[in-house]
């Protein structure tokens, strides 16, 4: 007789953070949205979601159709304040998995059934409300980690479509890489690019919310009209002074808006020699590109005075990656 396979007891993934190299805004839709055209890359600052599961002498095969319970625990390694509850994308991803799959609801209400725990764990390090989308990788971290412990069997596209009703940045944090977003951001596309890049990420732990600058925007700013061609074009040649020049947010007016301090910041960055500089999403982090790993390291020595915390990362930085088993 074949033995069913014993499924993997614990999986961990590692999720990088991303920064937008480009980031225009069309126009607002009916419903408030706002029509995007923006360039996202990953960079090599991470979070850890670790998941485990918990027979504690119960019998279930996670791909069995039972009720399985959900326990989440964060060690918040980044300044600022991470939701430890129902509130936390990783937990709304976990639900929105745990539905689909028929092993739980989709806001973990039904508790009092009997049946195997979960154990996620968030360990944080990508700052957060940060413009780093932190939260949106932690929830495309656990999705790609739970599909493995629960043996849940969803294809990328299937586990891309789960990620858009999470979040407009999930679908590009479950691929990772370099893509071109358009319409809500939930659209993308890969982009040829050559080539690494590395930065010094300056943090401030001045958090701003997303929703908050988008209305700044609304009231001080107008769409630029600007292209995402240079950047593209830089990406295909692997060149970084091109790149460094082509920056560009439509966001940044309105994060200078609501934070004014952050002017002479990124003035600092470009005085301390960076390519180029700018407020990375919706702020208030700001990216500052650097030639190579060395002056990378030499800007970031530079900057520790400036901001609340500096980091030298490179991109592209991958996708979310399995890295136990
Ligand atoms: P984006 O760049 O996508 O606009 P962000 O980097 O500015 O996002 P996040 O760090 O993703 O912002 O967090 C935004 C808010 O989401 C936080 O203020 C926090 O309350 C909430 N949040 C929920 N889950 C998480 C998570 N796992 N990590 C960080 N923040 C989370």
């Amino acid at each position: 007789m074949e033995r069913e396979a014993m499924p993997a007891a614990a999986v961990r993934v590692r999720v990088p953070s991303k920064v937008n190299l480009f980031l225009g805004i069309r126009g607002v839709r009916d419903d408030g949205y706002h029509e995007l055209v923006t360039v996202l890359q990953t960079v090599s600052l991470h979070d850890t979601v670790t998941a485990r599961l918990d027979l504690d002498g119960r019998t279930a095969h996670p791909a069995s159709r039972r009720f399985m319970h959900l326990d989440f625990t964060a060690d918040n390694g980044a300044a600022g304040e991470l939701p430890v509850d129902e509130g936390n994308l990783a937990v709304r991803a976990a639900r929105a998995l745990m539905a689909h799959c028929g092993i739980g609801s989709a806001d973990g209400q039904e508790q009092d059934h009997d049946g195997p725990v979960t154990r996620l764990h968030l360990a944080k390090r990508i700052p957060i409300a940060a413009g780093m989308a932190g939260g949106s990788a932690d929830a495309a971290a656990a999705l790609v980690a739970l599909n493995a412990l629960w043996q849940a069997e969803l294809d990328g596209a299937a586990l891309r479509e789960m990620a858009a009703e999470l979040g407009a940045d999930v679908p590009f944090c479950v691929g990772g890489g370099t893509a071109l977003a358009t319409g809500v951001g939930t659209s993308t596309a890969q982009v040829l690019t050559r080539g690494s890049y590395h930065w010094v990420v300056g943090v401030s732990n001045e958090p701003l919310a997303t929703p908050e600058v988008y209305r700044a925007y609304d009231r001080i700013a107008a769409p630029s009209g600007i292209e995402p061609d240079a950047v593209l074009q830089a990406l295909r040649t692997g060149d970084a002074e091109a790149l460094g020049a082509a920056l560009h947010n439509d966001l940044q007016a309105a994060a200078f808006h609501l934070r004014p301090a952050l002017v002479a910041r990124r003035e600092a960055v470009l005085d301390a020699g960076a390519l180029g500089a700018m407020v990375s999403g919706s702020g208030p982090t700001i990216v500052g590109l650097a030639r190579d790993l060395m002056h990378a390291r030499r800007l970031a020595a530079a900057l520790e005075d400036v901001f609340d915390r500096v980091e030298v990362a490179v991109s592209p930085a991958g996708g979310p990656e399995l890295v136990e088993a």
